[in-house]
């Protein structure tokens, strides 16, 4: 019987979870950043501005969905604004319902970055969990994931390369829902963008957490916004249909390849995607495999045998321009 780890069911709907417009230190307006991805063929973007939480349900329509959060940061000698030597840690907190209004762990201390001193009169305060000190810590900030988490926010711990952060930090982090395996906005600004290594860490140490591909775009001089994403899987273009496959990791990531069905039969793991030069299955074991083109012919489909004693695996998708699709990682003993 076949189980089916992308669902059978439902349409992709593409997706970039990590944007900031001119409400924090972007340049394009949250109306124009939905113009923007929806010509590009996108439905979904989460508004993640700088440390305010400001939803825009009003863009939402029956062709595109906007995903309220914010972008949560602490510093590492916990003062504002940091220095450029020192450790940080961000993290995208995405609401799971459009009726979440109000912004958890809000502090005014942290409102500052670009446009966001004069944009903070627009948030709506959760009294129960604010004035939240934020401490770069192990626990301050797992502190703060597991808060938003039980306010019913989806958690995704961003570009650890830029913020400069090691195994040590995010070994140690607990509640997030995802790692930004790829951020665009760091491609393009010559730092480390992808992460399989760090996803890979994280999910030996027994965290089960899934892979987002983003963009991060502030739409400034380059153009950062289409360069990474993730296509959901959902029964509907709603709210909290697309939020409940983010929770359920319903979806992929991607620089570009397409996967269209990813299902386990008979102990076989199967894959189909747009053409590529490259399809692997990566475990938590010395256990890998990997099929290549030959004679100059893309590979559009792989079946690997999971005849491994493996907690987890995942398959990776490379075309020919060196762009790459991510699936979730999948756990055996769930499968
Ligand atoms: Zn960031
Ligand atoms: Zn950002």
């Amino acid at each position: 019987m076949k189980k089916y780890l992308l669902p059978n069911e439902g349409n992709f709907y593409k997706a970039n979870l990590h944007c900031h417009s001119n409400l924090s230190d972007g340049v394009l307006s949250p109306k124009e950043l939905k113009e923007l991805y929806k010509a590009h063929g996108y439905s979904v973007l989460a508004y993640t501005d700088h440390d305010i939480f400001i939803p825009h349900n009003e863009l939402t329509d029956d062709s595109f969905v906007a995903l309220s959060g914010f972008e949560a940061q602490f510093n590492g000698n916990n003062k504002y604004p940091g220095v450029p030597n020192e450790k940080k840690c961000h993290i995208c907190i995405i609401a799971g319902t459009p009726d979440i209004v109000k912004q958890t762990c809000w502090n005014e201390e942290y409102a500052y970055i670009g446009n966001v001193a004069k944009n903070k009169d627009k948030v709506k305060i959760d009294e129960k969990t604010s004035d939240f000190v934020r401490e770069y810590s192990h626990d301050g900030i797992s502190k703060m994931m597991k808060i938003c988490r039980d306010k019913g926010f989806f958690i995704t711990y961003n570009h650890p390369s830029w913020s400069l952060e090691n195994y040590e930090q995010y070994i140690n982090y607990d509640g997030m829902h995802a790692l930004e395996i790829f951020n665009y906005s760091c491609e393009l600004l010559g730092y480390q963008s992808y992460a399989p290594g760090i996803y890979d860490d994280i999910l030996k140490s027994g965290k089960k957490i899934f892979a987002v591909a983003a963009d991060d775009n502030h739409n400034k001089s380059r153009p950062d916004s289409c360069g990474g994403f993730v296509m959901i899987k959902a029964k509907k273009l709603k709210y909290e249909a697309i939020t409940e496959a983010l929770f359920n990791g319903d979806f992929y990531s991607s620089t570009g390849p397409e996967i269209y069905e990813l299902y386990v039969e008979d102990n076989k793991v199967h894959i189909k995607c747009s053409d590529a030069v490259m399809i692997s299955l990566t475990t938590d074991r010395r256990f890998s495999k990997c099929i290549w083109q030959e004679d100059g012919k893309f590979i559009t489909e792989a079946v690997f045998d999971l005849n491994c004693e493996c907690e987890y695996f995942r398959i990776t998708v490379k075309d020919i321009n060196g762009n790459h699709a991510n699936t979730n990682a999948y756990f055996t003993e769930a499968i």
